[in-house]
């Protein structure tokens, strides 16, 4: 049934016939061209296991997604504006204050937030490179001028590079992503004490490393550290993420990031996961580090060189990644491919799984050329 156009309303017929005389569509800032929209791993024929992104082969923690299905029952109301329920729960759990707590739609969004509340567009932003890849895309949106210095061949963080570049932002992650490593100590306690703006430790894969600068990122502080619900915990399709830091850089951060972002079955869920699903996230962690070792050690006997890893994947360079990657998906096992990536070259990210799974990586590795 076609609804008739209420009185001053146009049809839709009226519409078409009317759009030679309506203006040229609006334009979007110059600086969105050079952005591509983030497309996922293609995936052909059957998959057994996909690894492309890091996210849990394990699935997600157990109590979590029940208080998912029962938070469902009450999504008629808005969650609370800024996830103080998740706070609470997170304070305890990090021994921090809820105060010092800044959740958000995953971490990705807490980081966002932060630079456009720390820097005003043309304000330098700088990072070791590679990285996570959100990280230039956010710069971009943000008309921030990025300023990004290379990782060395040891991956080791260079404050003294950083701190040159005299930047407003500073974002460091540890592990990294996409190479595994992690950041040295003295490098990251220079950059707090000489660093001029905000500094951001991305910690999404601290869980698999055992290592976290949270005790640094307390009131009167540069430091905000972030984490996710999205690797460890198996949540990333709830979209959970938080950060830790001074009271005051959580309050500019929720004036950007707004009420609500957090949703009702996320919250819910999150915090349940923090309750009751602790152990189960520290037993799947192991699981995984081991099987990285492993990985890492079988991946050596075939004559293959990967990069030192303190998170749940295993990055391996390679001479032609997307080879490597068509192999593990010829095996139902999709992995990411790296053509040319800065200071590493061609290589495969692997995420961790049960063993089985990383057979078949094993595997496509032997059969294509070293
Ligand atoms: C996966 C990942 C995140 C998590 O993003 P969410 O938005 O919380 O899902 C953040 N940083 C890095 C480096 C990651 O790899």
């Amino acid at each position: 049934m076609r609804l008739p156009a209420r009185s001053g309303e146009h049809s839709i017929e009226d519409r078409v016939v009317n759009a030679a005389d309506t203006p040229p569509p609006p334009v979007s800032r110059p600086e969105l061209a050079g952005i591509a929209r983030h497309l996922p791993v293609p995936r052909a024929g059957s998959v057994l296991a996909d690894l492309s992104d890091s996210t849990n082969a394990w699935g997600p923690s157990p109590e979590a997604a029940r208080a998912a299905r029962e938070a469902a029952r009450d999504v008629a109301a808005y969650p609370t504006p800024y996830g103080s329920e998740l706070k609470a729960a997170l304070a305890a759990y990090h021994q921090v204050r809820p105060e010092e707590v800044v959740t958000g739609c995953g971490s990705d969004d807490v980081i966002r937030c932060a630079f456009a509340a720390f820097g005003a567009p043309g304000a330098v932003i700088t990072w070791m490179e590679p990285t996570f890849v959100m990280i230039p895309v956010f710069a971009r949106v943000l008309g921030l001028e990025a300023r990004p210095v290379r990782f060395g061949p040891s991956f080791d963080v260079d404050a003294a590079a950083l701190l040159a570049e005299r930047a407003a932002m500073t974002y460091l992650c540890s592990p990294n992503n996409p190479t595994g490593t992690r950041a040295g100590r003295e490098a990251v306690a220079r950059l707090l004490e000489e660093a001029e703006g905000l500094v951001v430790m991305d910690e999404a894969y601290a869980d698999f490393s055992g290592e976290s600068w949270i005790a640094d990122a307390r009131a009167g502080r540069r430091l905000l550290v972030t984490r996710t619900f999205s690797k460890s915990f198996g949540l990333a399709g709830l979209r959970a993420g938080y950060g830790i830091a001074s009271p005051d850089v959580v309050e500019a951060i929720e004036k950007v990031r707004g009420p609500f972002a957090l949703s009702l079955v996320a919250e819910r869920a999150a915090t349940a996961a923090i309750g009751g699903d602790l152990k189960w996230m520290r037993d799947h962690a192991r699981e995984a580090v081991s099987n990285r070792e492993r990985l890492d050690e079988t991946l050596r006997r075939q004559g293959y060189a990967p990069l030192a890893s303190g998170a749940n994947f295993l990055t391996v360079p390679v001479r032609d990644g997307m080879a490597v990657a068509d192999a593990c998906a010829r095996r139902g096992v999709i992995v990411r491919g790296f053509r040319a990536l800065p200071v590493v070259g061609d290589a495969v990210r692997v995420a961790m799984a049960p063993w089985p799974v990383l057979e078949h990586v094993v595997a496509a590795f032997d059969e294509v050329p070293r």
